[in-house]
């Protein structure tokens, strides 16, 4: 065994850890649960046009019903002066029952007006009926989504710190000047985590650049445990 070893076995706990946390990250819960948000955010607005419309509906009903009621009662009107037994000109009561004709042709025409709102308006219930069904349903996906989310972080976070306590034993038996060193490494974004590689005849296992002959030797002469980087991509080197 090789007296860097544990540098690799720490460079392999902290690779699954960064693979974890990538997992955790993207869990393929998170954008089903945005699309869920914006699908409520959308059917909120829809049922508030909706509802404006069926409002905008239902005063125009009260509306065309005070209309009705207003022509039913000058057509009573009408209708009891024709009655009354005061009026006996022939021409006269010809004339009132002319005026009723048309008293009640337009209160007719008035309810007809009044069932046409009703109708737009039951549609419009309806409708609001049908948007809170959907309404209802990503509410729930959004519930059993976010349940998932937790359960995947929960089993994600148990691995996470498994791997955390295994980083104990490969660092007891580094320096802690070649530790420091290889997390410095680890946070530089282009080295992606991997700052401890193997050489295997004279070539890089991080970059796969074969190191130049005059420094190959120089590293090769140095103490097994000493701290040497690739020439190229700085990664610590485990020989
Ligand atoms: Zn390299």
């Amino acid at each position: 065994m090789a007296l860097l070893d544990p540098l690799l076995a720490l460079q392999d706990l902290d690779l699954q850890t960064d693979r974890l946390r990538a997992q955790r990250e993207g869990l393929p819960e998170r954008e089903a649960l945005k699309a869920c948000a914006a699908e409520i955010v959308a059917n909120d607005r829809l049922q508030a046009s909706t509802r404006e419309k069926r409002d905008g509906f239902a005063r125009k009903e009260r509306e065309v019903a005070g209309e009705v009621s207003g022509v039913a009662a000058s057509a009573q009107d009408v209708e009891a002066r024709l009655y009354s037994g005061e009026v006996t000109a022939a021409k006269e009561l010809e004339s009132l029952q002319m005026e009723l004709r048309l008293t009640r042709s337009k209160q007719e025409n008035f309810e007809e007006r009044e069932l046409e709102i009703m109708e737009e308006i039951e549609a419009q219930d309806g409708e609001l009926e049908r948007l809170a069904a959907l309404h209802a349903g990503a509410e729930k996906r959004g519930e059993d989504l976010r349940a998932a989310i937790r359960a995947g972080e929960q089993r994600i976070d148990a691995a996470l710190k498994a791997l955390s306590d295994q980083r104990a034993e490969p660092i007891s038996s580094l320096a802690e000047t070649l530790v420091e060193t290889y997390e410095a490494l680890r946070e530089k974004p282009k080295l992606a985590g991997k700052a401890a590689v193997s050489l295997r005849d004279g070539l890089c296992q991080g970059c796969r650049v074969s190191l130049p002959r005059v420094d190959l030797s120089r590293m090769l002469a140095e103490p097994e445990n000493a701290l040497i980087q690739c020439s190229h991509c700085t990664r610590l080197l485990v020989r």
